[in-house]
């Protein structure tokens, strides 16, 4: 087979670190979940993966679904690794798999936020180890008061819990991209359902360092808003990186 030339539209980094490749296989929730793999690109994580639990991969790159084929014929064919070439998003407009899963994947970056918000909402979906972005990772794990602290982390901390594992530098892989990258942990207790309580999110994070009051006020009832802080004893002044998680959805309660 022809040498692969890594795809910059695909996202292409190859994690080539054994070192951080078995600390993620390390960091894995202790379940006995299936396992889904988004993106397994040469297989270098797909084969210790395999090796743990039944796996299920998804890749777009059809000359590395090749590669994969050739390269894991034996446990495709044995049913240990169902690979299925095409975009993932697409099978996720169906059932990704028909039964409880941990996901664990080093992420395509440019549809890597996308995927975890996906993941969130997927019932079957009980965790994700997944690799990402430094500062992407940063924001899911984010707790109230830092300055990171949004939608992601909101929504995040709603559903379970997030964590940094694993810092990796960009010279665990090939070809190394221009970020700093992270293993983040999220374990899931429920799944994300409540888009009218996102929605306010959104509303709420229009103009981070504005107040909170202020940003509400163009989509709610400002009396009511007013009513709701004081009653939960919080200053008006308040902006909404400093709002808890909690705060936020009995502040939700109070003004819809
Ligand atoms: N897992 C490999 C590793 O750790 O070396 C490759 C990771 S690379 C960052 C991301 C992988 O996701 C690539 O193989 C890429 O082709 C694949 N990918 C990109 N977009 C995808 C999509 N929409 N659906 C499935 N796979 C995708």
């Amino acid at each position: 087979m022809d040498k692969i030339v890594a795809k910059k539209k695909f996202g292409q980094n190859f994690l080539k670190d054994e070192h951080v490749l078995r600390q993620i296989i390390e960091a894995m929730p202790n379940t006995s979940n299936s396992l889904v793999e988004i993106g397994p690109g040469l297989g270098d994580l797909t084969k210790y993966l395999v090796d743990v639990r039944g796996l299920t991969a998804f890749e777009v790159d059809t000359d590395l679904c090749k590669h994969l084929n050739e390269r894991f014929k034996t446990l495709i064919k044995e049913d240990k690794l169902q690979l299925h070439c095409g975009d993932v998003l697409k099978s996720w407009d169906d059932n990704l798999v028909d039964e409880d899963y941990d996901l664990v994947a080093n992420l395509p970056y440019y549809i890597a936020t996308n995927i975890i918000l996906r993941a969130l909402a997927d019932e079957k979906c009980k965790n994700l180890l997944v690799m990402v972005q430094l500062e992407v990772a940063k924001k899911f794990a984010a707790n109230a008061g830092e300055k990171n602290f949004g939608a992601l982390g909101i929504i995040t901390q709603s559903v379970g819990t997030a964590s940094i594992v694993i810092d990796v530098p960009p010279t665990a892989f090939d070809p190394a991209p221009k970020v700093d990258s992270a293993v983040l942990l999220i374990q899931k207790s429920k799944s994300r359902s409540d888009r009218e309580f996102e929605q306010m999110l959104s509303y709420a994070f229009t103009q981070p360092r504005k107040t909170l009051l202020k940003n509400l006020s163009s989509h709610f009832d400002k009396a009511l808003i007013t009513k709701a802080l004081e009653e939960m004893e919080l200053p008006l002044t308040y902006r909404p990186h400093q709002l808890t998680t909690e705060g936020f959805h009995q502040l939700y309660k109070k003004i819809t």
